[in-house]
């Protein structure tokens, strides 16, 4: 037989010498882009693995699975997708551990909504991708507004006191200077509601099952 096969194995852990940080399956990390005018790339590590050298060092690679930018899927960046949204691809690679550039997080959506401030490392993921189809899991998503679009954390949003829709304010007629100077809000149908209440309050009328409707329709 000619050499030896060399002997991967797994590894808990690897310390990326070159920014002193510990990663570990299931860290989000930066990756280091060949063209280096472009973005750095995001990937979920899902293995580490070492092998020994003849020279004697150990060589150290990752299993990463790779985040789609919105710009990067076959739909492309869409209206509704936030300035650091990823999403979660099916497509698997092998890279050296040392194009590693950093760690990042990658938040779900809710909790992403709830960050004080956004870093440069928080990200978030709603959808996984299918690489080769260009489809999204989930495939439909809660719509909000008069315009029916999914929520973009980028963008404000007013929320009605009466139905708990949420409105952008230039769908409203409004600017956004003024949405954040309000104290509460009502939509255009629930402000006419409660001025039917009050014309008809003499009246029991019994309206407690006519629900407003709260246009959160799936597509
Ligand atoms: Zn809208
Ligand atoms: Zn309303």
């Amino acid at each position: 037989m000619a050499k030896a096969k060399s002997c991967r194995r797994t590894i808990d852990s690897y310390t990326v010498k070159h920014i002193s940080k510990t990663i570990r399956p299931g860290d989000c990390v930066l990756m280091r882009p060949s063209d280096s005018s472009k973005l750095s790339y995001v990937a979920r590590v899902e293995k580490i693995e070492a092998a020994d050298g003849r020279g004697g060092g150990t060589s150290v690679r990752v299993r990463v699975r790779w985040y789609y930018r919105p710009e990067e899927s076959i739909g492309g960046r869409r209206q509704f997708h936030g300035s650091k949204e990823l999403f979660l691809s099916d497509h698997l690679d092998y890279q050296s551990a040392d194009t590693i550039e950093g760690k990042c997080t990658v938040h779900n959506f809710i909790s992403y909504t709830k960050l004080d401030a956004v870093g440069n490392e928080d990200f978030f993921c709603r959808f996984e991708y299918n690489s080769s189809t260009g489809g999204f899991n989930p495939d439909r998503v809660a719509v909000y507004c008069k315009c029916e679009m999914p929520y973009n954390p980028d963008e404000l949003m007013v929320q009605c006191e009466g139905c708990t829709e949420w409105f952008h304010p230039t769908c409203i007629e409004m600017t956004p200077e003024e949405a954040k100077k309000l104290d509460c809000f009502y939509c255009l149908s629930c402000s006419s509601e409660d001025q039917n209440k009050l014309q008809n309050s003499h009246v029991s009328t019994g309206h407690s099952d006519e629900k407003v409707d709260t246009k959160r329709r799936r597509r």
